[in-house]
């Protein structure tokens, strides 16, 4: 598989309608950017311009990039819907060493990001046939960065039985709530 600009475009076209579907949120993807580049990391950044950032060398084959743009433009339909929440977690972030706000910015993220991952593994599952985390060691990557990705997505799986309206309603959610439901692994 040649990964283009183009390529990338087509998938987060056919990403869109399945995503708003699956998660009853609207995406506000009319304009973005796509880059292709060397990093470590897939991503996707809402300021100052919509980008999708994409590492061709991470990607193996066209089920992972569809997969991986599932999480992605969930991302945007995240941002799109839930504006306040994101500019808390920016503002938290800035006090790295003060442990009650630690906490609150450690339980938001793995609300963004567990949540994406479990959109990401319902879809894969149910389109593409594919599980992206299956041989992948969740132990390992506990301990790293991606905490928040496995042990967000745990407990919205566990505790919240994947119900969407319920997950949407975590969003809006007074902060020290999402502490008490994620708080319990921050570093
Ligand atoms: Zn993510």
């Amino acid at each position: 598989m040649k990964l283009t600009e183009k390529l990338v475009r087509k998938i987060i076209e056919e990403s869109i309608p399945v995503v708003e579907e699956e998660n009853k949120l609207k995406t506000e993807l009319d304009d973005y950017l796509v880059t292709l580049w060397g990093g470590f990391q897939n991503g996707y950044i809402h300021r100052p311009k919509q980008k999708f950032l994409i590492c061709p060398g991470l990607i193996e084959g066209k089920k992972e990039l569809k997969s991986i743009m599932f999480h992605e433009v969930f991302h945007n339909a995240q941002n799109s819907n839930f504006k306040d929440i994101f500019e808390l977690y920016e503002n938290l972030r800035k006090y790295k060493i003060v442990k009650n706000l630690v906490k609150k910015a450690y339980s938001i993220r793995c609300l963004i990001e567990g949540d994406a991952t479990l959109i990401e593994r319902n879809l894969s599952k149910k389109y593409l046939n594919y599980d992206p985390y299956v041989g992948v060691n969740l132990e390992l990557l506990k301990n790293n960065l991606d905490d928040y990705h496995v042990h967000g997505e745990k407990i919205l799986r566990e505790k919240f039985k994947g119900n969407r309206k319920d997950i949407n309603e975590l969003y809006t959610a007074p902060v020290e709530e999402l502490v008490k439901i994620f708080g319990g692994n921050e570093k």
